[in-house]
């Protein structure tokens, strides 16, 4: 039984804690490919390290715990997790993404898995009633981000699990911009949540890795099975890792989310901006949902500039927030969607989906909030033509 109640404990005591032979308040790394047998079928629980590693062991039983699932698994990278769980399905499945999904998702479902007889589509999931419709024989499951990547849009994922589940098909949240600190899907009634835990679970961009809920024994066996047959496991080294970064995700969110509502009523401001998206706004597209399903509107933000600035001096002319893809790092990081995270999205499937060439998008970091306004004020003016 657990010796504490609250979300913030568990971070830290969570999962497997210290190491029971020496004392040792954290896991250590078991920089190992085998483990002794005894005898012939006689071993202490470990194997051979694809399988299983204590070192693995203890970032997944700490996931599984956080996001309350049945089973976490941790994988070489997000896209290494993602491409497990798609998976579990075979030829003449169909699965529906939302719109706004991250680029490389749509990538694998486009250009691999379509290879092998799986489709997808790409569907407005927060229209719920129109989905409804679309949810043909040949659907298997449903993939939703929310807030989605870029534009922030917030699907009810609720609404999304009870539609599913009439058809008895699946739910699956990348939960990577909202962490199971702000929101918990499988409690929601998701079935599978997935991260990309290179972002805010990792939390300080010096680690590539991806982890995998999921709610049910069956979903559990399969993703087991998955895992150890395709092998794209997290190294023990990156798993000691990734548990480190996860015991501070609390006090770092918290400071994230605050600085980025700060940035994002600067933005909001000023006069050469043309617009903000950010959920954490009251008249932002989808605020109630996302206030009934997270904690908050997190601390990501997507903006445009007026047509006489010129995007590229923008970029160029930022001194402390870094142009560089990826997100959720304690340093604040700024990208260009439509060339950068998004470019796997053909041109004009971009522009319908919204994703401008004028759109930048803020991962802000735990800076003093001074020194972030300040340079973003600088480097607008600096790109004013
Ligand atoms: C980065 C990202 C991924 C891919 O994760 P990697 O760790 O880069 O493989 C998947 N989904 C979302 C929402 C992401 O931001």
């Amino acid at each position: 039984m657990a010796h504490y109640e609250k979300f913030e404990s568990a971070l830290i005591h969570g999962g497997v804690y210290g190491d029971k032979f020496t004392g040792a308040v954290n896991v250590p790394i078991y920089q190992t490919s085998t483990f002794e047998q005894e005898g012939l079928g006689q071993h202490k629980g470990w194997e051979y390290a694809r399988t299983g590693n204590p070192t693995r062991h203890a970032v997944e039983t700490l996931i599984a715990e956080l996001e309350q699932g049945k089973a976490g698994f941790a994988f070489s990278s997000g896209m290494a997790s993602i491409t497990a769980v798609l998976s579990l399905f075979q030829s003449g499945d169909r699965i529906i993404i939302s719109k706004n999904v991250y680029g490389g998702t749509f990538r694998v479902l486009d250009k691999i898995f379509r290879n092998f007889g799986i489709s997808y589509a790409f569907e407005d999931t927060t229209d719920l009633n129109s989905l409804k419709e679309r949810l043909t024989e040949d659907v298997k499951a449903i993939l939703i981000e929310s807030p989605a990547n870029p534009l922030l849009t917030v699907t009810d994922i609720a609404g999304i699990a009870t539609i599913a589940k009439e058809k008895g098909i699946l739910t699956i949240v990348d939960n990577t911009f909202m962490t199971p600190y702000l929101q918990r899907p499988l409690e929601l009634g998701a079935d599978i949540v997935v991260h990309s835990a290179t972002k805010y679970l990792g939390g300080h961009s010096d680690l590539i890795a991806g982890l995998v809920v999921v709610n049910t024994e069956e979903l559990a066996e399969r993703l087991g099975f998955i895992q150890n047959a395709t092998g794209g496991i997290l190294a023990p080294f990156d798993s000691f890792l990734l548990v480190r970064g996860i015991k501070t995700l609390g006090v770092r969110m918290d400071r994230h989310v605050e600085n980025a509502f700060n940035v994002a009523k600067y933005l909001r401001n000023h006069e050469g901006v043309k617009k903000v998206y950010y959920p954490g706004f009251a008249d932002a597209q989808g605020y109630e949902i996302n206030q009934k399903q997270a904690k908050n509107g997190g601390a990501m933000i997507s903006f445009e500039l007026k047509e006489k600035y010129n995007i590229n001096k923008f970029f160029s002319s930022l001194r402390l927030i870094a142009l560089a893809e990826s997100l959720g790092g304690v340093e604040s990081l700024v990208c260009h969607p439509s060339t950068m995270t998004h470019a796997s999205i053909p041109e004009e499937k971009r522009q319908e989906i919204g994703i401008s060439d004028a759109l930048i998008r803020l991962s802000i970091g735990i800076e003093g909030i001074e020194d972030l306004i300040l340079d973003l004020e600088q480097a607008i003016a600096e790109s004013e033509g």
